[in-house]
């Protein structure tokens, strides 16, 4: 272990304590007194150290429940005994918190979406690539879309930009995030982070296309 690291990472707790809990009504007075959380937004993003969804929406504490994971990816509604830490955290989300958005938020230089598009080898074992699995689809629908293409990055690029369509469509497949969406009480967005262009695109559902937010 760094030391320090560790260090620093103390010396960065200093600057948030002073600036979450020192005023006179400090934030966290309000956000634990007597309430429980009350987020509107639930953001799947994926683990990268670049792309902290609370970052780069400069979002308060208590604002974003969030799931982290290797390529921001939604499993498909599966029951039975294992360990389904993304569901649960979706179904806390829209059930117990009623969030009003689930937004799915993709990025540039995704080294899930790029183990899951170039496997060179075929490995299929350990947990990214079981993991990355998820998406197969859509490195199946963009290898038909684009046969020709040989170039890795744009490969990669595709994949980020057709993952976030399978989770979107994953997300679907929970009964509950099916009902508050017909219910109009739940929306579903797919959003890209390009980290090279500092730039946010937005994916069109219908379509599966995807446009430039203009902030
Ligand atoms: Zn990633």
């Amino acid at each position: 272990m760094s030391k320090k690291e560790i260090f620093r990472l103390m010396i960065g707790f200093r600057k948030f304590r002073e600036k979450y809990f020192a005023n006179e009504h400090p934030l966290y007075q309000r956000l634990t007194n007597g309430t429980a959380q009350t987020p509107k937004t639930l953001i799947i993003g994926c683990s990268d150290s670049r792309v902290d969804p609370a970052i780069i929406t400069s979002a308060s504490p208590g604002e974003l429940f969030i799931v982290r994971n290797v390529a921001n990816l939604v499993p498909p509604y599966e029951t039975g005994g294992q360990f389904h830490g993304v569901s649960a955290a979706i179904e806390f989300a829209v059930v117990n918190l009623k969030v009003e958005n689930i937004i799915i938020l993709g990025h540039r230089q995704c080294g899930g979406i790029r183990a899951l598009m170039i496997n060179h080898l075929g490995h299929t074992e350990g947990f990214v690539n079981q993991w990355v699995s998820i998406a197969k689809d859509a490195k199946a629908r963009v290898l038909a879309k684009y046969p020709d293409e040989k170039d890795e990055e744009a490969l990669c690029r595709h994949g980020e930009l057709e993952s976030i369509l399978t989770s979107i469509k994953n997300l679907h497949t929970f009964p509950f995030v099916e009902e508050a969406v017909k219910n109009n009480q739940l929306s579903l967005m797919g959003i890209y982070f390009d980290l090279e262009l500092g730039q946010l695109m937005e994916c069109d559902e219908r379509s599966g296309e995807f446009k430039n937010i203009e902030v």
